[in-house]
């Protein structure tokens, strides 16, 4: 077979299966709506929860950072692209969840990769939670290391994995809230057997932080844990994109020696590091922020259930609605289009075969009005 015959098997493959996936050109895309050829939507599909990507102060932080720094890092962090606005983000997100150090990575899935990469070798074992993201289970199964999956959320699943002797380290990965369901690990179970077991935990809570805990700080302190390996995100609930790594001195300092993501690639312009200061501080000061998304969530929630629609056990912004197949699940979603609401259908391989969903977001920017027009919609919907 040809390159271009197995490109083009691939693609006639993935039609067949009704798993076709493509892009949207958007000309508005806001936290609360979304505008697409010429039509206004609210936006139910962003992880932007706090409504924080078109914030006053963030884009002053970052128009001044360019003005100031430029628009680019010009090198690695390595060589010369390793800023004053680096350095103070760094300080000030270790010194807001506690921990030693902070390592900037342009990407969630960068620092996942990198994390993963680096540490795990020949003889290790990599203990992931089935559903964690992508970023993690593909770094882990490109690792040396062996990759075993315990049970969704399940503790003493996890225990029977760790009782198996192993002779080299071991590393278990979880989300603090999961992306594509919006429930919670039991980070503390985890991170007690982790412990108990000799092995150190990796957190990524890349829909937790800014959104859960004090001061947005996260999954990992509301439960009151600090694992060994703490991965957060900004583009998410801090409204920008890149990503963190917190950690102790020493792993810190393996990771700039050995984390190949962060040796070959140009750091962050360091204007974004300034506007993630602004947006730092904007998620720090965010009680009614976040106060405004509880009480969506909340009213979401009410509805659905009043009206029956098979709602998954989730307190976070993140509300699916299982469907099953696929086919009916795309329906579902282009009928929510039509009413104005822009909803995702989530299918595998993002989400496991017969689990199709929508995978409805709300945020702070929703307005009573908005929520209640998505309840409707979903009640009328045809074939639900
Ligand atoms: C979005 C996401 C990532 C990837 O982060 P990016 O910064 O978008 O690359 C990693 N892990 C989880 C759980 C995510 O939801």
């Amino acid at each position: 077979m040809s390159w271009s015959q197995r490109v083009g098997a691939a693609l006639d493959e993935r039609r067949r299966q009704q798993r076709w996936r493509q892009r949207t050109l958007l000309s508005v895309n806001r936290a609360g709506w979304l505008q697409h050829d010429g039509r206004r939507y609210r936006n139910f599909a962003s992880n932007d929860y706090l409504g924080l990507s078109d914030d006053a102060r963030i884009i002053a932080a970052w128009q001044q950072g360019a003005a100031r720094y430029g628009v680019g890092a010009g090198a690695s962090g390595h060589v010369t692209g390793y800023a004053q606005p680096h350095g103070e983000l760094e300080a000030e997100l270790a010194q807001w969840l506690s921990y030693p150090r902070a390592l900037l990575f342009n990407s969630g899935y960068a620092a996942n990769q990198a994390a993963i990469g680096a540490l795990a070798a020949v003889g290790d074992r990599i203990l992931a939670d089935k559903l964690a993201h992508a970023s993690l289970l593909e770094a882990a199964s490109l690792s040396p290391a062996t990759l075993r999956r315990f049970a969704h959320n399940q503790a003493t699943s996890l225990q029977r994995l760790l009782a198996a002797p192993c002779a080299g380290e071991t590393l278990v990965v979880t989300e603090g809230v999961f992306s594509m369901d919006g429930d919670s690990a039991p980070l503390a179970e985890l991170h007690t057997l982790t412990q108990q077991a000799g092995g150190w935990l990796l957190v990524d809570d890349a829909h937790g932080i800014g959104v859960q805990g004090e001061q947005g700080r996260g999954s990992c302190w509301r439960q009151r844990i600090r694992p060994e390996l703490l991965v957060i995100t900004f583009g998410k609930a801090f409204g920008v994109s890149g990503a963190a790594l917190l950690c102790d001195e020493p792993t810190a300092d393996y990771l700039l020696q050995f984390a190949r993501h962060l040796i070959y690639s140009t750091a962050m312009p360091p204007a974004q590091a300034e506007a993630l200061r602004a947006a730092l501080r904007a998620v720090q000061q965010g009680d009614d922020l976040r106060g405004r998304l509880a009480a969506n969530i909340v009213r979401f929630r009410q509805g659905a259930q009043q009206l029956g629609l098979p709602l998954l056990p989730s307190a976070t912004a993140i509300q699916p609605l299982l469907v099953g197949d696929e086919g009916k699940a795309l329906a579902f979603s282009d009928y929510l289009r039509q009413r104005g609401c822009w909803v995702t259908a989530i299918r595998p391989p993002t989400v496991p075969p017969g689990t199709a969903r929508l995978r409805i977001t709300l945020t702070a920017r929703h307005a009573a009005h908005d929520i209640d027009n998505l309840l409707e919609a979903l009640y009328d919907a045809p074939g639900k």
